[in-house]
């Protein structure tokens, strides 16, 4: 039975996280190392003037919770202005590997977690406020957030729900009426910016940085406790926790890893930091900041300005660094089990041929393709990344157009090199006729060939794809149209593109302008199509 939706500060908070592990015992809010625990207790640190921004329906429902109005009660909870009784607020203690470098202790140095809520069919989940203040974790930082990487935040971790990709959620984005000081690109130039704080929810914010710095300290029994806590919340089907359950557990770790990974790779999504505190142990997308989305396709794409001398987290390389990531967790996780190389090892295997099955199904499904023919579809799908590359193909477009054009393509008299031009023109970025464009052309007439092998009709092929491509995608420029506008006070295209992203398949010809390739001046512009670490 779905109880009567209610207000949130009608809701009752359940607080496992506090109860079942190591809390530290001091309250000071002072920036400090905490060895021996996993959590501190810290308050929100009340804002001036708290607003509603925006509220995601769909999470809230699942919450069982009524929309709040702009201000009051709920408003005042999201903001941090109000605990309520039934809350146990706390930061956790985690640590990191920062761009291939032991980092210690980082934590959550402004985000506080408020509880559990319960959801539907049995589950909980934990609602964070993020930019909530300074928590023992904060180092240097002002706990803080400001306006634009939380509208972003916001934005895309719903919008990636509804693209059928694992992640956080988002509740709420509220402006806070404080400024923030923030240096956006390190360069000296720091001013006062709006300051806002996303209520964001996931089933567990644990990540394989939260078992590192318990290894890194030695910290054997908080080790398994967390681990075992992990296992009993949000891996119950693996059982009781035993060595044996670890080995089960840490595979599925990976398989998680790896869908998630395959699900990035092929929509397009650039993390931008994943750095292992930014992974997450139930395989979701975790931490939004300076990511991006591939316009023209580019495996050497970045978006983070801080990234840019390595670019050890572009497109291309975020396979490799989720087994680089597990290869940490499995070390931190190794003294859990009897022998690591037998019991863990195998593991990231698993990673691999999960990250090459799901990808390839995943890109099959793109291209329409459902008979068996191995061989014949290994080399077409091997051949097609490089394709996009030089043709500097819109990566949502290419593939949304490609859906649209399939019945064009298979009719008999139909002119393959003749409809791949038109395909071109309206999904690449360089110039007609470039010499970029000669492998995709030929990639198209052999898709063409290969598509004839299709039982299906056309037209049932085309809507399948269509069902898989998406139309719309939280396009780097449009992100910050919206916040641009939102720190001018005018809220409508940030509400706009969240309605918009909550149906990315849909067609919505009324807003065929948001799926519209990249205008030139995006293709430079800071904010589009540079983003720094600074949020
Ligand atoms: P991120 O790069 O966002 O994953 O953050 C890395 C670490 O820095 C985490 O421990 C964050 O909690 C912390 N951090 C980032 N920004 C702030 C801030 N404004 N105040 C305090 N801690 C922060
Ligand atoms: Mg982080």
């Amino acid at each position: 039975m779905t109880p009567t939706p209610h207000a949130l500060e009608d809701a009752l908070f359940t607080n496992s996280f506090v109860a079942e592990l190591a809390g530290d015992p001091s309250w000071e809010n002072e920036p400090r190392q905490v060895p021996g625990y996993h959590y501190s207790r810290v308050a929100p640190t009340p804002v001036a003037n708290p607003r509603l921004l925006a509220w995601s329906a769909e999470m809230g429902a699942e919450l069982g919770l009524t929309p709040p109005p702009e201000q009051g009660a709920a408003t005042e909870l999201l903001a941090g202005n109000r605990v309520a009784d039934s809350m146990r607020p706390y930061a956790a203690r985690y640590g990191g590997h920062q761009f291939g470098n032991w980092a210690g202790q980082l934590g959550d140095g402004r985000a506080i977690s408020l509880g559990e809520l319960a959801g539907t069919a049995g589950r909980r989940w934990e609602v964070q406020l993020k930019g909530a203040g300074p928590t023992p974790y904060s180092r240097r930082a002002d706990g803080r957030a400001v306006l634009r990487s939380s509208v972003r935040e916001f934005l895309c971790s719903e919008a990636m729900h509804h693209l059928g990709v694992p992640t956080t959620r988002a509740l709420s984005l509220v402006s806070t009426g404080d400024a923030v000081v923030r240096d956006m690109f390190y360069d000296g130039h720091a001013r006062p910016e709006p300051g806002a704080v996303v209520a964001r929810v996931a089933p567990s914010f644990v990540r394989f940085g939260s078992f590192q710095i318990l290894l890194a300290h030695g910290e054997i029994d908080n080790l398994r406790a967390l681990a075992d806590y992990v296992i009993r919340h949000h891996y119950p089907e693996l059982g009781a926790p035993s060595p044996a359950g670890y080995a089960r557990w840490f595979t599925e770790i990976c398989r998680r890893t790896a869908v998630l990974v395959a699900h990035w790779q092929t929509v397009g999504f650039v993390h931008g930091v994943l750095n292992t505190d930014n992974m997450s142990i139930l395989g979701l997308t975790i931490d939004y900041g300076p990511y991006g989305w591939l316009e023209p396709y580019d495996p050497a794409w970045t978006p983070n300005t801080t990234d840019f001398g390595g670019r050890r987290y572009a497109f291309g390389q975020q396979p490799r660094v989720g087994l680089w990531n597990l290869t940490q967790l499995a070390q931190a996780l190794a003294p859990l089990v009897a022998d690591p190389n037998q019991d863990l090892r195998p593991a990231l295997d698993t990673y691999i041929s999960t990250y090459q099955a799901t990808y390839h199904a995943r890109l099959l499904a793109k291209l329409g393709l459902t008979s068996q023919h191995p061989e014949a579809d290994h080399a077409l799908l091997a051949a097609l990344p490089a394709a996009l590359e030089a043709a500097e193909a819109d990566m949502t477009l290419f593939f949304r157009r490609l859906s649209e054009v399939v019945p064009a393509l298979l009719a008999p008299e139909a002119e393959v090199t003749g409809w791949g031009r038109e395909l071109l023109a309206a999904v690449s970025y360089a110039a007609p006729g470039s010499a970029g464009e000669a492998p995709l052309l030929t990639w198209l007439s052999q898709y063409a060939d290969r598509l004839r092998a299709e039982p299906a009709a056309p037209e049932a092929i085309r809507a399948g794809m269509l069902a898989c491509n998406p139309k719309y995608v939280l396009r780097n420029y449009l992100a910050q149209q919206a916040i641009e506008a939102a720190e001018a006070g005018d809220l409508s295209l940030l509400h706009t593109l969240h309605e918009v992203l909550k149906k990315p398949f849909a067609e919505q010809p009324e807003h065929d302008a948001l799926a519209a390739r990249r205008p030139a001046w995006a293709a430079t512009k800071p904010g589009s199509a540079t983003l720094s670490c600074s949020s």
